[in-house]
């Protein structure tokens, strides 16, 4: 008796003990109710310290981590009671409303709220936080906003990320590693940041520096400093003036400035880092040699899209080149001379040079805005008569050396600012120099030697001789301006964003209200009841996207005839179909067991989505069809099927197999599309899904990406079936594969997997192999780690189809280090996808750009009916035959563009579920 009742006594105290709430109840509470918990979070529990995805220590709440569960709602305005937080996550979910005034959580050490809907920010953010060590609130729609001055208080910060967040303004300028000591990556990418780098940077212990796609500007001099740094993404602003010395930045991994205005020469200090893994210079002014790097540093340095005098690497230029760079060089290599400076040929139309047959007899550069000093080296143009460098903002003195040039006769530095003596010309010399207010006084910095034999006259102008006035006439006439243009466009769509999503609409124009209309004959009709009228019309509804009826899908192929089977798949039946004016078109019969019973106008408004992203390497979802149980898709048809056919097939094909460089071009291909979708214009759409089969390949061999998002139409927990399993299991990234967590870094993995197979020519999964090979890459991981100890094994792995000789023997070894990083088993040691398309393009042949221009090939034009627009793009890709392997892509080539050939969205409830985040 004594012993239940003691029992009973336990289990009660027990119990009391366990319902004990937290004193964070009611905020706990409020959060619950703010938010729209889905049905897979179990927060009933009247203790907050049990709810899963809660911890708490002492009876306080110390850790909230509810991410990535399609959760909706708003945050409670009540959080900063939570004074016990470590950690708050809430990311990937579809949040919205301020994030509340977190200021004063001393101890929270971990903020990670991206991917969500979040319109605003407090102005306190980061006040107080002196805990705080890793912030990352990229990808959120806020309204415009700064970074917050209070964001000094946040003294433990390690990592911070605030990619595609509206901030505006400039970057302040407390970064230095006195004020946040710990900071070593910054991610601000994707904003709209304005103004310099600040001088901060330059005191700071930053290691990743993500500044790419905005409107900074001015020069990149401070790098020079940033010892730390390891990888530098600059790219897509506008940063001017040349490359510092980069020699002390021991470390650095990753230099990528494509797409500035950066000129002058590319220094021997960068391209003798030994560090460097990932060189991008690509649409920038520079001057000089094309650089040479070593032979592991994968290069993207188009010499086309730059101002080099010589596309060969390493080719020296010529001498009188080298003397005129360093003219330019004291000006600070302005944009406007390197625009127009190019070539190995001064006499060839440089803006300011006047030849006599190949000597340079004149440099004019008057009235150009110029700034910096006059550079001695004009003393080695022996052949110079004329320098006319008035009315610039000129400073420094007139350097002694120019006192040597015999066939000079008129020296004009008139309107600027130099200083200190004019030096002894010979007779005959027409030295101007009025306008000079400092002119035989010492200048800011006392000038030694260069002035100092000068003149001790008061006067400013000293004419020896009478000017020679043709001449002077001649060279005061401006030359036209270069510009420095790297792509002619036209006119581009119209961007509208409505209130609720980031839309970009290619306008229509049409005689019937919105709809543009597509005739389709009915070729053969299988039956009665799919009788098809001719001339039945597809319609392209507001948005543009295309609902096609399933009278017109069975018409086109010849009633989903077995002879019209292109494959199968996990989702159903993809079947040839044509219209009537020969256009082929695949059409996805969806099984009905394969996706979501999901409602209709969910189903629908993904689709919508998906006939959106249009890239010329992404196979284009041109329409669908819903009716009653049936859900077609219907695709841009690829006549040269699937990668895998290729890669796996080709014997019993009877096709040949392909040869590296072919390999590589698809490679870059697929990159360059996931690219696209990892980087649509505030978000990342994560394809989920790559693998040979899901590549497919035009007549010419290009390869496109297909069936992106349709992973999202499977059922949930379908996804398994076996079909699927059996073409998918060997891609997926092992986090989801076992937690189902999808960022961009899962799309890595697969690709990672692809060029394994590339390489090898073997399967994913191979269950030929013997056990411990059929899992591709535990086998490459083996294979990678005995490498440097056999040599063999490595060379005994690349497929015996691929011809090796050792130029092909070095690009594959870089293809093959590239795959092993991709599938690197924790997702945050995989690189982006920019950097594979980086790697890829340096090892492909050296790109052309075409002339033509990219809109008129690639862009889609809404206002022309479908089967011309289909016809188009396939025109397009013929001619793209002609050009070669590694960039025929010019469209795509500059895939950040995206406006270029797509119509980027963010559509409700969709997008978040896509939404990732990478690079950190
Ligand atoms: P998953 O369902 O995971 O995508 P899958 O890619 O093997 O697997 P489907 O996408 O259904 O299956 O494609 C089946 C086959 O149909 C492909 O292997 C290919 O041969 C063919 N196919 C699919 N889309 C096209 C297309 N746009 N043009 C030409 N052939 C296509
Ligand atoms: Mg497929």
């Amino acid at each position: 008796m004594a012993k239940s009742h003691l029992f009973i006594l336990l289990c009660f105290l027990l119990n009391s003990v366990s319902s004990q709430t937290t004193v964070d109840e009611p905020t706990m509470q409020a959060l619950k109710s703010h938010l729209n918990l889905t049905k897979d979070v179990d927060w009933s529990n009247p203790n907050p310290c049990k709810w899963p995805t809660v911890e708490c220590s002492n009876n306080r709440v110390t850790r909230i981590q509810l991410n990535n569960k399609a959760i909706r709602g708003t945050l409670p305005s009540n959080l900063q009671t939570l004074t016990e937080l470590t950690v708050l996550e809430f990311f990937m979910n579809q949040i919205s409303g301020p994030i509340p005034d977190l200021s004063g959580l001393t101890r929270l050490q971990t903020l990670n709220l991206h991917d969500n809907l979040f319109d605003s920010v407090p102005k306190n953010l980061f006040s107080g936080m002196v805990s705080l060590q890793e912030a990352y609130l990229e990808y959120n729609p806020f309204s415009p906003w700064e970074i917050p001055e209070s964001l000094k208080e946040a003294t433990s910060l390690q990592k911070l990320s605030l990619t595609g967040c509206n901030l505006t303004g400039k970057i302040p300028d407390f970064f230095s590693s006195q004020t946040l000591p710990s900071l070593t990556s910054l991610q601000l990418s994707q904003n709209l940041l304005q103004g310099e780098l600040p001088p901060s940077f330059g005191a700071s212990s930053l290691q990743k520096l993500y500044l790419n796609g905005q409107k900074l500007n001015g020069s990149v001099s401070l790098l020079q400093n940033m010892t730390s740094l390891i990888e530098l993404d600059l790219q897509g602003n506008a940063f001017s003036g040349p490359i510092p010395d980069l020699s002390g930045l021991e470390a650095l991994s990753l230099f990528n400035v494509r797409e500035n205005q950066l000129t002058g020469l590319v220094p021997p200090s960068l391209t003798g880092l030994k560090s460097l893994k990932t060189v991008n210079l690509t649409n920038n002014c520079f001057q000089g040699p094309t650089p040479e790097f070593g032979k592991s540093v994968a290069v993207d340095v188009i010499a086309k899209t730059n101002r080099f005098c010589l596309e060969t690497p390493g080719a020296p230029c010529d001498p009188r080149v080298d003397t005129l760079l360093s003219v330019a060089e004291s000006l600070g290599y302005p944009v406007k001379l390197a625009t127009s400076w190019k070539g190995n040929d001064p006499c060839d139309g440089w803006l300011g040079i006047t030849c006599s047959g190949s000597n340079v007899t004149v440099v004019n550069l008057g009235r150009q805005g110029l700034t910096g000093t006059i550079s001695p080296s004009f003393a080695k143009i022996a052949s110079l008569e004329t320098i006319n460098l008035s009315n610039n903002n000129l400073t420094g003195t007139i350097p002694n050396e120019l006192t040597t040039l015999p066939k000079l006769k008129t020296l004009d530095v008139s309107n600027n600012d130099i200083y200190g003596g004019v030096p002894k010309f010979g007779d005959g010399v027409a030295v101007v120099t009025s306008g000079n207010a400092n002119i035989n006084k010492d200048g800011p910095l006392s000038p030694d030697g260069g002035g100092g034999g000068g003149s001790k006259k008061s006067s400013s102008v000293k004419i020896i001789a009478p000017v020679v006035g043709g001449v002077v006439v001649a060279a005061l006439c401006l030359v036209g301006l270069g510009v420095c243009l790297y792509k002619k466009r036209r006119a581009r769509p119209a961007k509208v964003q409505s209130p609720n999503s980031h839309v970009v609409v290619h306008p229509h124009h049409s005689g019937d209200g919105d709809a543009i209309k597509l005739s389709v004959a009915a070729s053969s009709v299988g039956g009665s009841s799919n009788s098809q009228t001719p001339n039945s019309e597809i319609h392209v509804v507001e948005s543009g996207n295309l609902v096609i009826s399933i009278q017109v899908l069975r018409s086109v192929t010849n009633n989903f005839s077995e002879e019209n089977i292109l494959g199968k798949g996990g989702f159903g039946t993809v079947y040839r179909g044509e219209l009537h004016d020969g256009t082929k078109i695949a059409v996805k019969r969806m099984e009905p067991s394969a996706v979501s019973d999901k409602g209709l106008e969910e189903f629908k408004s993904e689709i919508t989505v998906l006939t959106k992203m249009r890239h010329r390497h992404l196979v284009a979802l041109l329409g669908y069809c819903l009716d009653g149980n049936e859900k077609l898709l219907v695709y841009e048809y690829m006549p040269q099927g699937t990668l895998s056919q290729h890669l796996f097939h080709w014997k019993e094909e009877e096709r040949k197999p392909l040869d590296w460089t072919r390999r590589l071009a698809i490679a870059l291909d697929v990159a360059r599309g996931v690219e696209y979708l990892h980087t649509l214009a505030h978000q990342s759409f994560i394809h989920r899904d790559l693998k040979p089969s899901n590549i497919l390949l035009g007549d010419d061999m290009r390869a496109k990406v297909s069936d992106f998002g349709l992973v999202r139409l499977a059922p949930e927990g379908k996804y398994s079936i076996e079909t699927r399993v059996a073409g998918t299991f060997g891609y997926l990234a092992p986090e989801y594969a076992v937690t189902g967590r999808v960022t961009t870094k899962v799309d890595i993995f697969s690709l990672g997997v692809i060029l394994m197979e590339l390489i090898t020519g073997r399967k994913a999964l191979d269950v030929t192999q013997p056990e411990d090979s059929v899992h591709l890459v535990t086998w490459f991981r083996r294979v990678a780690a005995s490498k440097d100890k056999d040599k063999d094994a490595f060379k005994n792995a690349i497929d015996p189809n691929i011809n090796l000789d050792e130029e092909t023997l070095a690009s594959v070894q870089i293809v093959w280090d590239l795959a092993g990083h991709c599938c690197a088993r924790e997702p945050i040691n995989r690189p982006d996808m920019g950097h594979i398309v980086n790697v890829l393009s340096s090892l492909t042949v050296q790109w052309k750009p075409s002339e033509a221009d990219p809109d008129d090939l690639y862009g889609i034009d809404y206002d022309v009916p479908l089967p011309q627009a289909v016809k188009k793009w396939q025109a397009s890709e013929g001619l793209s035959q002609t050009m070669d392997d590694s960039g025929s892509s010019s469209s795509a080539y500059g895939s950040r563009d995206n406006t270029q050939t797509s119509i980027p969205i963010r559509p409700s409830g969709f997008a978040a579920s896509f939404t990732s985040v990478d690079g950190r």
